[in-house]
């Protein structure tokens, strides 16, 4: 039985990747520096693994800015915007089609995008009729040849050609799908090379967790046919991930590769047909099996993702043996691997990093380093050559149960009160007294607001003060009281500011708020912070999730004081800005010993006494931010009403209790809303910001044909850019939402938060925008 990982996380220990990476881009580093910076982290990666007890190591999951990135140009995926000349197919290129900088003139970069329902971004490779593919294994046979003088054994690790083209866009409007048979070329003479120097190679194929169209499907078969032939001696081992195989499991089983990994985290339903399809092609003559002739597929290997890759806590390793143990009885222990569920870049590197952590929750917890340990624990209990009966073993088992039987009494975990509350809620609290249409007339009386009302999304830019403040409180250079008086100066001037430019509804600006998730994570009972969590968003940028561990509550007011002062300041009104609790839940890792719901249901609460305290204290505007919802949502199409129903439901709970004149907000942004807009409307949310400007205002169609009932803020300045809009810009942006909603029920604001933003742009942009929403106004 073999032991792997998908990848690793590549940020390092302490961020080095960041630090090294970021340098280069300043200049303070050159590029030497840097490549010495990454070969470092990639040997210390695999030291790591090889001493947890992983057996093969990966070798291409390693990135400097995102490994979709890298194959697009291994494979030559280069737009002519990038091409200078024939600069060289370097670092700088690479850097220059992330960022769209680094060369003699900016240039844009290519699209970045959510990595299927993670937090992690990839950036999408552009594709057109005139794209050739041009392999070029070097930079892969480089890292290959690295971990082969330092004795390890190398896996290879690329996505699958069908992950490669799905997650690709065609620029010129034409099929991806017709770019296929070239790409499957490229690949060929790319897996040569690589297979000469490392014969086993992993292709990612986690769109075999999607829910396919036969004609996408249909095509796995042909393609991996292809592939074969290219390299018929290699191993091949298809990876899939984040959802159950399901009904693609015939297909990928019948692939000519030799071993397929399998998601039994997020897809525990798929072992029985696997092991099923798996015993049934080897009992039949390979001659009439009806299945490719290349390669092994009647003695396919299976790779069993059994410990949780995108969550921290430890492994049930009883219960992660089991599915193992049959394996290893339906097709011997030669065809079993053992491996997390996907690859450990979704978690945080290394738990004997976090000395601060309360000691009783650490021992409940596994980060990337553990996990590999977990893979070895769980490989060794099911090893039938006398492992499993090892003093080591036996050892590394009782801890683990003894951690998971503390973590199952702990009272820091169960408290009985927060069971009481959930106890006490009602279907009428998930319902606002009278219907929107009743509402606003109370809302609009109270707040008397023009037509096509402008506001923010809550935070201002969060300048070098600002982080200063924090950083100093954090080691001590500044007491509370003054950290607190410079923060309500921040606020102060971001109250100015807005009453200058002249916006309808005010925000505090966030200036407190570290993050809009952690923040409520270290004020809320049941989460802890963990000081070196890290784990990679996009690029150099990672988030540090809270730690969800117990039953949650709410000690006292989080927010009330400082969204009070800023209304002090001002007779405008002023925001009251909340992250609403499918977001909180999402953007933290959250406990696995209950069900999501549960989760979802106690933050609720949690935010609806928040804004009730709020309402109390005169607030008369609340925003409950929802980016995360979308990002939520499961891959398995069979498994969205579920998940949808609990998040509407959260945000209901959240938001309901307040009277009619009360107007909540809510904001979504970056996300596609066409599976999802029923449920967007039955939030309701008396107003909903989005993000539309990238796409001219095209996203709101839906919300036009679906008749979304209330009110929408679509986006008319992407925060991403320093670029300043013009107003005929903005106004254009406004007129074309004005023709697909009523205008008095359109409001003016930017597509997200101002926190990255400087102030000169955000006060010209945010000038540009009243301007802008004073002439549709005027002309209407
Ligand atoms: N209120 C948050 C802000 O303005 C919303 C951020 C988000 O949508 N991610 O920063
Ligand atoms: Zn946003």
């Amino acid at each position: 039985m073999r032991t792997h990982t998908l990848g690793f996380p590549r940020i390092g220990g302490n961020r080095e990747l960041k630090k090294a990476v970021e340098d280069y881009w300043k200049g303070a580093a050159t590029r030497q520096q840097l490549e010495d910076a990454a070969r470092a982290i990639r040997l210390r990666n695999w030291t790591l693994q090889r001493e947890a007890g992983i057996d093969v190591v990966p070798v291409g999951d390693f990135a400097l800015y995102d490994h979709i990135l890298d194959a697009a140009l291994l494979l030559g995926v280069i737009p002519p915007r990038f091409r200078n000349g024939d600069a060289p197919r370097d670092i700088d290129l690479m850097f220059r089609m992330a960022r769209g900088q680094g060369g003699d003139r900016p240039v844009v970069p290519l699209e970045m995008t959510k990595w299927f329902d993670t937090n992690y971004h990839y950036l999408v490779p552009e594709l057109d009729a005139a794209t050739t593919f041009a392999p070029d294994a070097a930079p892969l046979l480089a890292q290959i040849d690295e971990a082969l003088a330092a004795g390890f054994t190398p896996k290879a690790v690329l996505p699958g050609p069908m992950t490669f083209l799905w997650l690709s866009k065609r620029v010129d409007g034409g099929t991806r799908w017709s770019l296929l048979p070239a790409l499957l070329d490229a690949y060929g003479a790319l897996l040569r090379d690589v297979a000469a120097r490392c014969p086993l190679i992993q292709l990612d194929e986690p769109i075999l967790s999607l829910d396919l169209a036969d004609d996408i499907r249909s095509r796995f078969v042909p393609a991996y046919a292809r592939l074969r032939v290219a390299v018929p001696d290699a191993t091949l081992l298809l990876a899939s991930y984040f959802a159950p195989v399901g009904d693609n499991l015939p297909v990928a089983l019948s692939l000519p590769v030799d071993v397929v990994h399998l998601d039994l985290v997020r897809g525990p339903e798929d072992l029985t047909p696997a092991l099923d399809i798996l015993t049934r092609a080897a009992a039949r003559q390979p001659a009439d099996s009806g299945l490719p002739q290349s390669g092994s597929q009647s003695g396919i290997a299976l790779s069993l993702g059994v410990i949780n890759g995108r969550n921290v806590w430890c492994v049930d390793a009883d219960k992660a043996a089991t599915p193992v143990r049959a394996a290893v009885a339906a097709l011997g222990p030669d065809r079993v691997w053992v491996a997390p569920s996907c690859s450990l870049l979704h978690s945080p590197v290394d738990l004997d990093a976090e000395t601060g952590l309360d000691p009783e929750v650490a021992q409940w917890l596994a980060f990337a380093r553990q996990k590999c340990a977990e893979v070895r624990l769980v490989a060794d209990m099911c090893d039938l050559n006398g492992r499993a009966d090892a003093p080591e073993t036996a050892a590394a088992l009782a801890r683990n149960r003894a951690a998971l039987a503390a973590r199952a009494a702990s009272p820091v975990i169960h408290d009985p009160a927060v069971a009481v509350r959930a106890g006490t809620v009602t279907p009428e609290m998930g319902w606002r007294a009278t219907p929107y249409t009743a509402r606003i007339a109370a809302q609009r009386a109270a707040l008397r607001l023009p037509v096509l009302p402008t506001t923010t999304i809550g935070s201002f830019p969060q300048t070098a003060d600002i982080r200063a403040q924090r950083r100093k409180l954090r080691t001590g250079q500044i007491t509370e009281a003054q950290y607190d008086t410079a923060m309500r100066e921040a606020i102060a001037t971001a109250i100015r500011e807005q009453e200058a430019l002249g916006l309808d509804v005010l925000v505090h600006g966030e200036p407190e708020r570290n993050d809009m998730v952690e923040y409520f994570g270290e004020q809320l009972r049941g989460f802890c912070i963990t000081a070196n969590g890290w784990v990679q968003s996009y690029g150099t940028r990672c988030v540090k999730p809270p730690l969800l561990y117990g039953d949650v509550s709410r000690p006292g007011p989080m927010t009330v004081r400082w969204i009070t002062h800023a209304q002090s300041l001002t007779d405008k009104p002023v925001k009251g800005m909340l992250t609403g609790p499918v977001t909180i839940a999402c953007w933290s890792f959250v406990r696995d010993d209950v069900p999501r719901p549960v989760v979802f249901r106690q933050l609720a609460l949690a935010i609806r006494d928040e804004v009730a305290d709020l309402e109390a204290a005169g607030i008369g505007v609340i925003q409950i931010d929802e980016p995360a919802l979308r990002e939520g949502l499961p891959l398995r199409r069979a498994a969205h009403a579920a998940y949808l129903d609990a998040a509407v439901g959260a945000f209901r709970l959240a938001s309901s209790g307040v009277r009619d004149a009360t107007q909540i907000h809510t904001h979504m942004c970056y996300c596609d809303f066409h599976d999802i807009i029923d449920y967007v409307a039955a939030l309701d949310a008396d107003v909903i910001s989005l993000e539309a400007s990238r796409s001219r205002m095209e996203l709101l169609e839906v919300f036009a044909t679906h008749a979304y009932p209330n009110e929408v803020g679509p986006g008319v300045h992407d925060i991403h850019s320093p670029r300043v809009p013009s107003i005929d810009e903005m106004e254009t942006l406004l007129r074309a939402a004005s023709r697909v909603l009523p205008l008095d029920r359109l409001w003016a604001n930017p597509d997200c938060g101002l926190k990255t933003r400087d102030w000169p742009e955000t006060r010209a942009s945010l000038a540009h925008l009243v301007a802008a929403a004073a002439r549709v106004r005027g002309g209407v």
